[in-house]
């Protein structure tokens, strides 16, 4: 679409620049207002010198390429595509008129949303348009830059990524990242990645609705926990306590480790279609690495001190998983009846790895209200929907 600029007159080239210029200081005061910010003056001043400079490189074949501000070669790209306010100024003395003041040629709007993103403004959510921008601050859901990948230090349980629930990796340049609504959510968990096939392929997947179990006796979960030191890592899908090895849980003559728990809301799980405030999912792995989890479900109550304990200890940053003074005592969040259902499942977030055993506490655990509203304010929904049970056998014990 670019035709060269070929001056008739030697000095002509200025007209465009001193167009485009004359644009991108309005676009940047009209961005500082916006956005109360001062002294963006001297910026814009920069920003106009380097889009002069800009114009006399050969000019783009990619402005329409996306933005990515994470990308680094961004430096290289820039000068193509901030060439273009020229071209198009030279374009129409017409167009430009027709123009309102809010509409500066495209390559302005994204000289500004860098120069917003280096000040720390975001789009406003929904909007397409670059002139929408807002603070940060003000909107604390809005991430603001993706954060690097690989950054979490995987649990003691990382060594085998498939057995960690929750500890996978964010891929913020890759496509869509797992997630419980939008584009990412449940029913596209098994197209985002091959291993996630059997999210939608898988016969025996979690969570379900526990009914019509078989009454039988069944031998007692033996607890072993004890008071240990702990880890708290919000990992962006759940809040995670990882414990040192100590920990464990015996079931049908098998020792299961526990290595990590975490929180969903509401509960994932039903119990004859009942949902609970919160579920507590106690991870263990035994030493061939088959997974049993232990469901404590939640209501509204009274305090719990060990979910306490873990607020108490939420790190601020994501995806770091942060050492808490003290210790935790485990035992305290099991229910005084130690009853349970038992099926074979999956885990509940991708890779949805089935061969699962798990086992949900049949007598809710009390929380505060205040306690479920502070994970409520960090998740307010990260369950996944209920599963066929499909014929599956589940045990209930009498
Ligand atoms: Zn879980």
């Amino acid at each position: 679409m670019y035709r060269p600029i070929f001056p008739r007159h030697p000095l002509a080239f200025l007209t465009p620049l001193a167009r485009a210029a004359g644009n991108c200081h309005h676009a940047l005061q009209r961005l500082a207002a916006r956005m109360g910010v001062t002294g963006l003056f001297p910026i814009s001043v920069l920003a106009i010198g380097a889009l002069a400079a800009l114009t006399m490189v050969a000019p783009d074949a990619h402005a329409n390429e996306p933005a990515s501000p994470s990308a680094p070669k961004e430096a290289k790209a820039e000068p193509k595509t901030e060439a273009r306010p020229a071209a198009k100024a030279e374009k129409s003395e017409k167009a430009e008129k027709a123009e309102p003041a809010d509409a500066p040629p495209e390559a302005m709007d994204r000289l500004r949303e860098k120069l917003a993103q280096r000040l720390g403004a975001v789009r406003a959510p929904g909007s397409k348009s670059p002139n929408d921008l807002q603070v940060a601050g003000k909107n604390p859901e809005a991430p603001l830059v993706p954060k690097p990948a690989a950054k979490a230090k995987p649990a003691r349980a990382g060594a085998d990524g498939a057995l960690e629930p929750h500890a996978v990796a964010l891929h913020p340049a890759g496509p869509a990242h797992w997630a419980y609504n939008g584009a990412g959510g449940p029913e596209a968990w098994a197209s985002l990645k091959p291993e996630f096939a059997a999210c939608s392929t898988g016969q025996r997947q979690s969570p379900i609705d526990i009914r019509d179990g078989i009454q039988v006796q069944m031998p007692a979960i033996q607890f072993d926990y004890k008071p240990s030191g702990f880890s708290v890592l919000d990992n962006g899908h759940t809040v995670q306590v990882n414990l040192p090895a100590g920990n464990g849980i015996t079931v049908n003559n098998r020792r299961y480790d526990l290595l990590q728990f975490h929180f969903h809301r509401p509960s994932e799980e039903r119990i004859n279609g009942k949902l609970f405030d919160m579920v507590v999912h106690l991870v263990h792995k035994d030493p061939e690495g088959k997974l049993a989890v232990v469901a404590v479900l939640l209501e509204r109550g009274s305090a719990q001190p060990v979910v306490q304990a873990v607020w108490n200890a939420l790190p601020l940053e994501k995806n770091e998983d942060t050492p808490a003074p003290g210790s935790l005592d485990v035992s305290q969040l099991l229910p005084k009846d130690q009853r349970f259902y038992t099926y074979m499942g999956s885990l509940t977030t991708p890779p949805c790895s089935e061969g699962v055993l798990w086992m949900v506490m049949k007598q809710p655990v009390q929380l505060s209200p205040e306690q479920l509203n502070i994970f409520s304010r960090m998740y307010p929904m990260n369950a996944r929907p209920i599963q066929p049970t499909a014929g599956r056998m589940i045990k209930e014990a009498s």
